[in-house]
């Protein structure tokens, strides 16, 4: 059974607002290297037009473009987007400047010239803060195995599953990543810490007890069931499969 995770939430649509080709390719590339969806406009009032098409998770403003102003650009979407985390990327680096970015409605900033993985780890940071906060999703369902993210519940059957923390961080990062390879290093930062370099053992230790604990929940149910298989990716990572 296909999960009900649909493709478009899989990723983080990412809308790229910047009129440097350089700068705009590297961003497009660079995000869609890292499983983010982006779209680059290189206008204000294309970007515009574009976030009513498509709803957006993220915005990355330049603020100097050649039609709008792109604290106006901020300002539109802020007051129509309320959730949109909005990402200013400036080459104006007075202190005056970063504050009205701000006060027109941004998250934060990053002043040019930025490294991709600066923004990158900023972006995770604020996603996992945004996600949390802002975006209540629809419980997941996984063969017989639900998903609720907003109400941290995992049932089987209508059961629920007891799950350590870690572990349900685990399940339902690999949930969202259905059919994707996770490395080790991705599933570490995104559940522990995002500047883990230690050691992973206590990945496979919670690999371990998640495991255990969703068998034993099917063992204990009266009913046949269907659990999601996790496939161990030897000397890379994990991948939840999308079919059960
Ligand atoms: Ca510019």
């Amino acid at each position: 059974m296909r999960t009900p995770t649909a493709p478009d939430r899989s990723r983080f649509r990412v809308l790229v607002v910047e009129d440097d080709d350089t700068i705009g390719r590297h961003l497009e590339t660079g995000l869609r290297s890292n499983d983010y969806a982006p779209t680059w406009s290189r206008t204000g009032a294309g970007a515009l037009a574009e976030a009513t098409r498509t709803p957006y998770d993220v915005l990355l403003l330049d603020l100097g473009l050649p039609d709008l102003d792109g604290l106006d650009v901020a300002r539109t979407l802020r007051a129509r987007y309320p959730d949109l985390l909005i990402m200013i990327l400036t080459a104006r680096t007075d202190d005056i400047d970063v504050i009205a970015g701000l006060d027109a409605g941004a998250d934060d900033y990053l002043v040019k010239p930025f490294s991709l993985t600066v923004l990158l780890a900023r972006l995770r940071a604020h996603l996992r803060r945004h996600t949390v906060a802002f975006a209540p999703q629809e419980p997941i369902r996984l063969g017989d195995l639900v998903l609720d993210t907003t109400a941290r519940r995992c049932t089987l059957h209508d059961r629920e599953v007891p799950l350590r923390p870690k572990e349900f961080e685990l399940l339902a990062l690999l949930t969202r990543h259905a059919g994707e390879a996770l490395s080790r290093e991705t599933l570490m930062a995104e559940v522990w810490d995002e500047n883990w370099f230690g050691p992973t053992k206590t990945l496979d230790v919670t690999m371990a007890g998640l495991r255990r604990h969703l068998t034993e929940a099917a063992e204990a149910s009266d009913h046949p069931t269907r659990l999601p298989r996790i496939t161990t990716l030897r000397g890379h990572g994990y991948r939840l499969e999308r079919w059960c």
